[in-house]
């Protein structure tokens, strides 16, 4: 005789064994928001790259897509404000305070988790930079919602929930994150890893003001002077359109000269993988990876650099990966569009020759912008 069939158990980790009929509540949650981080008048292109991945949700959602600007009361918030419309904003929140003239936890805090109660979204993005980190760890444990940070893609499922993707385990593993019985969905995306939308002139929309509700006397964190970071405009590696980087390959601090005067001439700026940061080679501004800068150029030469996946998850996204490796085997050669087998501190000062020789400054000015 045979064994009655069993039907199939619902693996521990499925999503049919643990979705549930939302809450009440929470039904009444729609459209995607993306949070615009400015700071002294200067908004987060992480901002721009969350409207043009939030556009897509909303899309696929058959939702709106709203911008949320929080600042001082002035013309950058309102500039703030309108430029969202030119990302493909649908309307626009604000809440313009001089309580959130510079960032502070509690305020940002205040003034994010009422517009969310007032207005209800269903998914919140915002930008896993040094401000986007802080904000939205509180705001989830304020709201008492799930957040994934550091996402590298977003999607809806087919019953609407936010696919919030991210690695794990050190980068070894993709894992795919949903927060099916709470609301808003949150996640942080770092800087790079979306596409930077077009941007197409458009008209002001709706603006929704909130106050904020808030005196002075209610924030603990008092802002004695600002000190503006002498480095911070020292490389604009995430933004460039070309980037050299050399790895462990270069052998030592002074084959890694190679790699930046190969930059120079090409108008570039230079990068790393991990091992150089630790050993003291490069400063940690620039490495590129998992745990360094994502970075998006048109143009990536990689030198001495074998491919580890939490390097490629940071370049992946370049146009054109060029690798110069002496192992014909090494996993940069999966990835990158053209390959070169050699030793690249015999090939670099070549390379730099030739591109000085053949590019005039004019030119050279050309690739970088
Ligand atoms: C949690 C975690 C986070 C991490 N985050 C990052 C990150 O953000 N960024 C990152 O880069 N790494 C990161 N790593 C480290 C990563 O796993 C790899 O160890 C690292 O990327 C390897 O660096 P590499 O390619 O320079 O060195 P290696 O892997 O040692 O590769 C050196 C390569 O150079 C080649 N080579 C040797 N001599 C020459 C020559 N003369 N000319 C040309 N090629 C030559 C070799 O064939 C080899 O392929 C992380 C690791 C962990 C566990």
């Amino acid at each position: 005789m045979s064994e009655p069939t069993k039907a199939p158990a619902a693996s521990a980790g499925s999503r049919a064994a643990t979705k549930k009929e939302l809450p009440e509540h929470f039904k009444a949650y729609k459209h995607v928001w993306v949070f615009i981080e400015q700071e002294r008048g200067q908004v987060h292109p992480v901002s721009w790259e969350l409207m043009g991945a939030g556009r897509k949700l909303a899309d696929k959602l058959k939702v709106e897509l709203a911008a949320i600007v929080l600042g001082p009361d002035d013309e950058a918030t309102q500039h703030a404000a309108a430029e969202a419309f030119s990302y493909g904003a649908d309307l626009t929140y604000v809440v313009a305070d001089p309580l959130l003239t510079d960032y502070r936890n509690e305020a940002y805090t205040k003034a994010l988790t009422d517009v969310v109660n007032t207005y209800k979204p269903e998914i919140l993005l915002l930008g896993a930079t040094t401000l986007g980190r802080d904000l939205a760890g509180s705001v989830a444990t304020t709201l008492l919602t799930g957040l994934t940070a550091d996402c590298t893609e977003l999607d809806v499922d087919a019953d609407g929930s936010l696919a919030a993707t991210r690695p794990t385990f050190g980068g070894s593993l993709l894992c795919t994150i949903y927060t099916l019985n709470y609301r808003p969905q949150m996640a942080t995306v770092r800087p790079r890893v979306m596409p930077m939308p077009e941007r197409e002139e458009k008209p002001i929309g709706r603006i929704i003001t909130h106050p904020l509700g808030m005196v002075e006397d209610d924030i603990v964190t008092k802002i004695l002077s600002f000190l503006p970071d002498r480095d911070s405009a020292k490389s604009n590696l995430a933004y460039a359109d070309v980037v050299v980087a050399g790895g462990l390959g270069l052998g030592s601090p002074e084959n890694f000269q190679l790699v930046r005067q190969l930059a120079g001439v090409l108008g570039a700026e230079y990068g790393c993988s991990r091992p150089l940061v630790q050993k003291g080679w490069v400063t940690s501004d620039r490495q590129i990876g998992q745990t360094g800068k994502t970075i998006r150029p048109k143009l990536y030469i990689a030198a001495g650099i074998s491919g580890a996946i939490q390097h490629r998850v940071g370049v992946e996204g370049a146009d054109m990966i060029v690798a110069i490796n002496t192992d014909k085997n090494a996993p940069i050669f999966d990835f990158a569009h053209v390959g070169i087998v050699t030793d690249a501190i015999r090939l670099l000062p070549a390379l730099t020759e030739a591109f000085r020789a053949r590019l005039s400054p004019h030119s050279r000015d050309r690739i970088a912008s």
